[in-house]
Formats: structure tokens, sequence, C-alpha cells
């Protein structure tokens, strides 16, 4: 069984944000958790771009350019809010499927913990639980937190 150390344990902690109240939620969470642990953790706020190319994109469009423009603005109210909490963080913006992406990154960076809502930006149905934080507990390699 792997040893948990006290509250040196969560020394990464990845949020995964998709722009809902949800996952505002779940950062301030993680906010509140970083401040009450011994040794301050770093967060990691991670956003993920669905990106679906259907077609060609026009003539003279930098694809990879305009995404990054689309991240830097997305998580933009993110960065805005971390300064004001004194917390250690990063921000990131990549483009997949998310649930892979949030995986994918927790396992390379040796995340201890990643935090993130229940639901998000498309909760429309009536499932408890929304189809990116399902599929991040079921693949996850480290323990995970999910904010109602
Ligand atoms: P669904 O997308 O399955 O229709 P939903 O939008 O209500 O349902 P999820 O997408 O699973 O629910 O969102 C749950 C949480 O997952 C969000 O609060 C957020 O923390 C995280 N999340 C969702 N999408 C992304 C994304 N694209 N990038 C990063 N994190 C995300
Ligand atoms: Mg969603």
């Amino acid at each position: 069984m792997a040893e948990v150390q006290g509250s040196s344990a969560y020394e990464r902690i990845l949020v995964a944000v998709d722009g809902s109240e949800h996952a505002q939620r779940a950062l301030e969470h993680a906010v509140q958790l970083a401040k009450g642990l011994q040794i301050a953790p770093r967060l990691t706020v991670l956003h993920v771009n669905p990106v679906m190319m259907v077609a060609e994109p026009p003539l003279g469009v930098d694809v990879d350019e305009r995404l990054d423009e689309e991240g830097h603005a997305m998580t933009e109210p993110y960065r805005t809010y971390l300064d004001t909490t004194g917390v250690q963080y990063e921000v990131r913006y990549h483009t997949g499927d998310p649930a892979t992406v949030i995986c994918d990154t927790a396992n390379e960076e040796q995340m201890d913990l990643i935090i993130m809502g229940t639901r998000g930006k498309s909760a429309v149905s009536e499932l408890f639980l929304g189809s990116v934080s399902h599929k991040v507990i079921q693949h996850a390699h480290c323990p995970v937190m999910t904010v109602k």
C-alpha cells in the first residue's frame, strides 16, 4: 500500500477547469486545501480544449496561434483569481480529449491529487457525474476529489 506521509502528501495538485461554476468551486476548494497544508503545494490549473477538426481551416488561419489565444483568454479569470490567493500555481491549456489529457498530465508529472467538479459546463443531463469526471475517476492513477 502506498505510504501517505501526513500533510506533505499533496505536493502537486492538478485542478481541471472548464469555465463552469463547478470548476470554479473545485478551484476554491483546492486553494483552501493548499492554504491548510503544512507544506505549500503547487497547483497546476489545466484546461483542455476538446478540438474537433471537421474541415481544413480557412487559408491564412494559424490554428495553433488561434488555440493559444483561446486558451489564454479562457484561463485569464483563473489567473486573476489565483493572484489574489497567494497560492503557488501555474496555468496550462492543451488540446485533446479532456479526460485523457487530465489523466496523462497527472501521470507524467506525478501529481498527488486531481481536483475537479462533479459536473461541468454542459450540466444538462440528470446524471450525477459528468463524463469527464467519470472517465478521470476511472483512469487516474492518483486520488481524485470531486467538488459538488
Ligand atoms: P458532460 O461534459 O459529460 O456533458 P458536464 O459538462 O456536466 O457533462 P464534465 O464535463 O464531466 O461534466 O465536468 C466535470 C468537471 O470536469 C468540471 O467541473 C471540470 O473540473 C472538469 N472538466 C470538464 N471538462 C474539462 C476540460 N475540457 N478541461 C479541463 N477540465 C474539464
Ligand atoms: Mg463537460
